[in-house]
């Protein structure tokens, strides 16, 4: 290992301040007791093997989506870059929310992309309801020492007393009670003798202060409720903002990245880390936070709120509904790991927050698939092409590149015969202006196969053509020396309906119809695109085994992969990813 960030990688502001704090020695001498803990289990270890820590911390509350992947990407991909390691954390403090089927699904994800939490021999999966313990204690210490006391106020009454951006807050008639009486209350507030909401415990900083955060913010609220990981141990439970810092510190973190609407919390981040520091309940260095700019992609939602209410309410089928931008959606849909590492690594980071449009996304798709995926032919919307002066009954092998990018992919073999199937958009009755394919009377190359001229077509009694017919010129068959005797301008696919597969193929459209669906409070369900999956029943050259996450270009079609849940290769069920090119909103 080296100690440059890896080849390719483009600086940042997150870079820059890792480089300058690995030059400075910042964190050189801090202490890791191998596990994370208070001070008074890190002074027993020893120099941290690591250089740098970062964490993931998701909430277990919901599936992971694309804008988790742009802060997995960005704290496990810079812990391996300068040799450091990333914990995997699971925020879980906030009860009511939260699931094992969520845990189960998030490290499933960040798996998939790609990324481990194991550095040397440690494994750095830890979940925040771990240190419950350890932060009652510091709680405790924060009372003794006057920073922190036990609210009776109600939630409403504090808020009312919080004051706004241009009034100061005004103190809680408990705030100056002595130290020994908040004590007392907070220890009967841990033994259940309390209800929700009736007390609280309050950091007691500045309730003058211009940041209302720092406002003597709640530390522990009384939740009498089951948690999915400490049962019934607990009826306080810690709030996110004071939790959040600890669980850092806890874990020797040293750069602790989080999206920009922390940036006001950072001042409470560091006041409470500083007085735990001065009560020796932590060593320094201590954590520190560095805010970033969050992914907003458009023709989405994100939030796990609303992802929710659209699986809860049926507008989509579960939470790895293709169509979804939910990590499990997106790989359902054909997504591969190394796509969505390639639009985040094009995402870069800043300190500004932009929206970025879906088709940068689908672009690195095509990007990574490109010169990997086979290549293969399907009819998505057939009509019958019969060679009228091809024999009966009679059929040729014809071959074509596995992927004309990689010669050692090999061919693939199909043959061709007197009934085939082609688009029904490469046949014409009359052919409007700068149209190459099929039309009576006009030559085109069937792809791989001869070179054939319309002869006519059938129709039925609704006036729709039904056949198209044509003869096949003998000597033009591709790969022989009379494929280029004959100059045509259209090339189309095609399939033998003698060995073409049925397959049900889904056609996806962007979920929403707006760019901005939840832009200001606007009500998102109301933009969801009714046609937003198409099924179709589609011909499949017979080389396709359509084993389940399978993925193919379909040439002039785009990348199709055999869906992972109901696809088999008895009755494929295929996606599709992504088209060939951006042609949303301009062909519609
Ligand atoms: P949501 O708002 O969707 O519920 P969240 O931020 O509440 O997301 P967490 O589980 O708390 O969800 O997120 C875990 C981590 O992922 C956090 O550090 C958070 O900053 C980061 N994250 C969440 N959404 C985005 C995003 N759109 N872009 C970048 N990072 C994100
Ligand atoms: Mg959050």
């Amino acid at each position: 290992m080296s100690s440059v960030p890896s080849p390719g990688a483009v600086s940042n502001f997150l870079r820059t301040l890792i480089e300058k704090d690995l030059a400075e020695g910042r964190h050189a001498q801090k202490l890791w007791a191998g596990r994370p803990g208070p001070a008074s289990v890190q002074r027993q270890g020893t120099p941290d093997p690591a250089r740098i820590r970062t964490r993931f911390p998701p909430e277990p509350n919901g599936y992971l989506h694309i804008g988790h992947a742009k802060s997995i990407c960005l704290n496990f991909g810079l812990a391996n870059d300068y040799q450091g390691a990333c914990h995997l954390r699971f925020d879980d403090t906030n009860p009511e929310k939260e699931e094992q089927e969520y845990v189960d699904a998030i490290i499933d994800m960040v798996k998939w992309l790609g990324f481990d939490w194991k550095f040397q021999d440690e494994d750095n999966l830890y979940f925040a309801s771990d240190y419950f313990g350890y932060m009652y204690e510091f709680a405790e210490a924060l009372v003794q020492a006057g920073h922190a006391y036990v609210d009776e106020q109600s939630p409403d009454e504090i808020r009312a007393m919080r004051g706004t951006l241009t009034e100061p807050g005004k103190d809680s008639p408990w705030r100056d009670r002595p130290a020994e009486e908040s004590l007392q209350l907070l220890r009967e507030m841990r033994d259940g003798k309390h209800p929700n909401g009736s007390l609280c415990l309050r950091a007691r900083i500045d309730m003058a202060s211009p940041n209302i955060n720092m406002r003597d913010p709640v530390l522990y609220r009384i939740r009498h409720a089951t948690h999915h990981r400490t049962g019934d141990q607990w009826c306080i439970y810690p709030m996110y903002s004071w939790a959040h810092p600890v669980e850092d510190a806890l874990e020797g973190i040293t750069h602790s990245f989080c999206t920009l609407e922390f940036e006001d919390q950072r001042p409470f981040y560091n006041w409470i880390l500083e007085r735990l520091a001065e009560l020796d309940m932590l060593l320094h260095p201590l954590p520190q936070q560095t805010e970033f700019a969050r992914l907003n992609l458009s023709y989405v939602v994100t939030s796990k709120r609303k992802l929710l209410q659209l699986v809860r309410d049926g507008h989509v089928n579960g939470w790895d509904d293709p169509r979804l931008p939910t990590l499990a959606g997106l790989r359902r849909r054909g997504y591969t790991p190394a796509a969505i590492r390639l639009f985040c690594e094009r995402l870069g980071v800043t300190k500004a927050d932009s929206r970025i449009d879906y088709s940068v996304l689908e672009q690195a798709l095509r990007d990574d698939l490109d010169p990997i995926a086979p290549r293969a032919v399907a009819v998505l919307d057939p009509l019958k092409l019969v060679i009228t002066n091809y024999p009966e009954g009679s059929s040729e092998p014809c071959q074509a590149p596995a992927n004309p990018h990689n010669p050692e992919a090999g061919v693939r073999q199909f043959s061709f015969g007197r009934e085939l199937w082609i688009e029904r958009d490469d046949f014409r009755e009359e052919p409007p202006k700068k149209y190459f394919r099929l039309f009576p009377g006009n030559k085109v190359r069937l792809k791989y196969g001869y070179i054939v001229e319309c002869t006519g077509f059938v129709k039925n009694e609704a006036g729709e053509v039904i056949e198209v017919h044509a003869e096949y010129l003998p000597d033009t068959k591709s790969g022989t020396p009379g494929a280029d005797s004959v100059k045509v301008k259209g090339n189309i696919t095609w399939v033998n309906a003698a060995e073409a597969i049925s397959a049900e193929i889904r056609l996806y459209d962007r979920l929403f119809l707006e760019p901005h669906p939840d832009a200001g409070d606007q009500d998102f369900i109301a933009a969801l695109n009714p046609d937003s999956c198409q099924v179709v029943q589609a011909w499949l050259e017979p080389s396709i085994q359509a084993e389940p996450g399978a993925t193919w270009q379909f040439e002039r079609l785009g990348y199709f992969t055999a869906d992972r849940e109901e696809s088999s290769i008895e009755r494929p069920v295929l996606n599709r990813a992504t088209t060939l090119k951006d042609s949303w909103g301009k062909n519609k």
